[in-house]
């Protein structure tokens, strides 16, 4: 069984993205797990693929920095994702900068607040916005696949529910009439722009 790197830390994406790779006959550790230096990957992209491609290809350096590490996994694809919600009215913003909108990285709560008072006079018709995932995969030898999921929706008035994380309470998406923190994580995950991402990404690897 060959073993893949993901460059995220989150418990829940490893879940998710291990339950499609063991369909190929691939397990999936964490950069802690496989050891790799700590360092901290600076996202300095402009779009979701530069980022996820990014994070992929310096953990791919790393590896191949070290003859250790390199002769450990010389035949492991990397993994790296990168996420956000795009409000038209916005410009596509947060975009890249979802996690830090509002200031301080993850203060969901802020962001909300200010992502609600950027569209207090935008009317009901034009508070159209959708969340992207990028998933980059790549390999020693260069190889990448880039698997891009979006969900599109709506900006409600107010914060709806309690569920979920990051902007769940301020995207409608289309089709309900509930947040996505109303709807709840069980079935978020079988609509989100993570889940198109991953079965994108599943489809790649079928070919
Ligand atoms: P990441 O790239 O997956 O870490 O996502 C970056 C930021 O986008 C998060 O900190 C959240 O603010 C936002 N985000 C991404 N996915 C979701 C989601 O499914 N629900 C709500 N917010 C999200």
């Amino acid at each position: 069984m060959r073993t893949a790197i993901l460059a995220s830390q989150n418990k829940k994406k490893i879940k998710e993205i291990r339950a499609i790779l063991v369909k190929y006959d691939m397990d999936v550790i964490t950069r802690d797990d496989a050891g790799l230096p700590k360092d901290d990957i600076e996202e300095t992209g402009t779009t979701f693929e530069e980022n996820s491609l990014l994070k992929a290809a310096t953990i791919m350096d790393m590896i191949k920095a070290d003859p250790a590490l390199c002769d450990k996994y010389h035949d492991s694809p990397v993994i790296a994702d990168d996420s956000g919600l795009m409000v038209d009215a916005l410009g596509g913003d947060p975009g890249v900068r979802s996690a830090r909108y509002a200031g301080e990285e993850h203060d969901y709560d802020a962001n909300n607040t200010k992502l609600l008072a950027e569209l207090k006079d935008v009317p009901d018709d034009k508070r159209a916005a959708h969340f992207v995932t990028v998933i980059t995969m790549i390999y020693p030898d260069g190889r990448k696949l880039v698997a891009r999921g979006e969900c599109h929706g709506h900006i409600p008035r107010e914060k709806r529910g309690e569920g979920g994380f990051g902007y769940d309470p301020v995207f409608v998406p289309d089709g309900y009439n509930k947040s996505f923190a109303e709807l709840g994580t069980d079935f978020k995950n079988t609509i989100s722009h993570r889940a198109r991402a991953l079965e994108e990404l599943e489809r790649m690897l079928e070919q």
